[in-house]
């Protein structure tokens, strides 16, 4: 038998450690988060105090080594003065519908804050669940009046918000009602021309004033069965990587629940079954055709009773299955306190210990008022803010997030529909982006906003008078602060540099007027209504 030295034998058992973690079984491997291997896995033996090569995170084919990815492809963009003029030209002489079809064209890199149910327009609902050949074969039924009163349940909700209009279930959850409360509900395929816009518009903020509530606490239970539908959601995703692909998205790290999945009889669906069902969807032609990556993040809903063991199956799932899940997201509305983040402090401190190379991106800092709340969320181990909002009134951790740590994920629209930034002239974004805290524009729940990434850029350019560099950096920042692996992030990059610079020079030598004209937009509601866009 041959002897191995110790170095060697612990150099062996992390190649293998790290091939079983490539290869797509992986999986099923649980045991890594215990004992000795667990210590490997986590660079706490070996490796991270040399500096070795051999450290797990740099064997591991899916795993960031660096928040921020190398500066390698950096130099390849410059923003000569002649853009930068083109760029105003565009902006002083263009209309508005012409710098829309501009903006639809641009390269936009990724969309990084983005919730996979709220990120489905109510159309694309509507159609999957309507199409027994895209949807498994269901029949979906929708809530049409409130005769009965007896409480049903829904998407794992038991409350008298099932008692609201247009809750819409699939026809297992149908099947189990009682007759009094199934007629009530009508095949959502059913609806006549009246009751289909006004299904439409459950879905969706579409009213002022509906604001937070009726996101928070009604849009979302209606939506109860869909959500959880692995065949509806597998569509819906594809749908949306054409759509987003359409308008220069190249990558989209969703946050979705990996646990609570249905197949078409009601029947429960593993976590593995359905990521290995998303990565064979993604494998498809047409999803391919997109041109748009996709990845996950896991997300906890911060005042569940069980958050906390939320926090602690999350973090594994994601590490043991890089292939799909690359990072770990808190969400759910501050005003709740019951989630309040330094409640967290202690289980992200045993998770990190257990588990490298878990991507943290947090919801902080989505309040008007001043709080502790981002400034508790770096604590946690967050790299990434989502929302920032009153970051501003917190200038000690506003300072600290200068410079390349870290980076705020902006939604304007959201935090305008939401009320928590009424006049959008007033949102901290510019403040944070010109004093050196990298962001980004993300879509966040576009589906309910009924809007798209476009009128993300079309808001922040209009209000806030953004130059050439500024737009080109914001995409540039949710690439390089993406949860991808060094290679990955790499090569999106070279890719957005090389679009970019492809449409500088349309822009300059060209003109705005021929990409507008050759531009097929596409806008929505927010664009019609808020933007007083007129495309069609
Ligand atoms: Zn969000």
């Amino acid at each position: 038998m041959k002897l191995f030295s110790i170095k060697q034998w612990v150099s062996r058992l992390r190649e293998q450690s790290a091939q079983k973690r490539n290869s797509r079984s992986a999986g099923r491997r649980n045991f890594l988060g215990k004992g000795f291997l667990a210590a490997l896995g986590s660079g706490l033996l070996v490796g991270s105090r040399n500096g070795s090569a051999q450290d797990s995170r740099t064997t591991s084919s899916s795993r960031s080594t660096s928040k921020v990815s190398p500066d390698r492809s950096d130099s390849e963009l410059s923003f000569p003065q002649s853009t930068e003029q083109a760029w105003r030209n565009l902006i002083k002489e263009a209309s508005p519908e012409d710098l829309y079809r501009v903006l639809y064209a641009l390269p936009k890199g990724g969309d990084i804050h983005h919730h996979l149910g709220g990120g489905m327009l109510p159309e694309m609902i509507w159609d999957v669940c309507t199409d027994r050949k895209r949807n498994g074969g269901q029949t979906f039924y929708t809530r049409v009046r409130i005769s009965s009163l007896e409480l049903i349940d829904v998407g794992g909700a038991r409350d008298s918000r099932n008692l609201s209009g247009w809750v819409t279930v699939a026809n297992h959850t149908y099947d189990r009602l009682s007759a009094s409360v199934q007629k009530d509900f009508k095949p959502l395929g059913d609806l006549n021309d009246k009751e289909r816009r006004t299904w439409m518009n459950a879905m969706f903020l579409d009213h002022d004033g509906e604001g937070r509530n009726e996101f928070f606490e009604y849009i979302w239970n209606r939506l109860g069965d869909i959500l959880q539908s692995i065949d509806v959601m597998l569509e819906l995703t594809v749908e949306n990587m054409k759509r987003f692909g359409a308008e220069g998205v190249r990558y989209m790290e969703i946050q979705a629940r990996f646990r609570g999945w249905s197949d078409a009889g009601g029947n429960a669906v593993t976590e593995d079954e359905a990521t290995q069902r998303f990565l064979e969807r993604f494998d498809q032609p047409d999803a391919k055709a997109t041109g748009v990556l996709v990845r996950f993040q896991t997300i906890v809903l911060r005042f569940d009773d069980d958050a906390i063991q939320g926090v602690e199956k999350y973090f594994e799932y994601t590490y043991n299955h890089p292939e799909l899940w690359l990072g770990i997201n808190m969400a759910g509305r501050e005003d709740d306190n019951r989630g309040y983040p330094s409640k967290f402090t202690d289980v992200y401190d045993r998770m990190i210990r257990k588990f490298p190379g878990v991507g943290i991106s947090i919801h902080a800092g989505e309040a008007e008022k001043k709080d502790t709340h981002i400034f508790d969320t770096l604590r946690l181990g967050a790299t990434r803010i989502g929302h920032g909002i009153n970051l501003f009134r917190d200038p000690p951790t506003m300072q600290m997030m200068r410079g390349e740590n870290f980076l705020i994920e902006i939604n304007l629209i959201s935090n305008h529909l939401l009320g928590y930034t009424p006049d959008l002239d007033e949102h901290p974004f510019p403040i944070y982006m010109r004093q050196g805290i990298p962001c980004c524009l993300n879509t966040d729940d576009r589906g309910m906003w009924h809007s798209n990434m476009t009128d993300e850029y079309f808001v922040a350019v209009t209000r806030f008078n953004l130059t050439w560099k500024e737009m080109i950096t914001l995409g540039e920042n949710s690439i390089k602060h993406s949860f991808l692996d060094d290679q990955t992030k790499a090569r999106l990059l070279q890719e957005y540099h090389s679009d970019v610079t492809a449409f500088q020079d349309r822009l300059e030598n060209r003109g705005w007027k021929s990409i507008a004209k050759g531009s097929k937009v596409v806008t929505y509601d927010y664009g019609k209504k808020h933007l007083k866009l007129n495309l069609s």
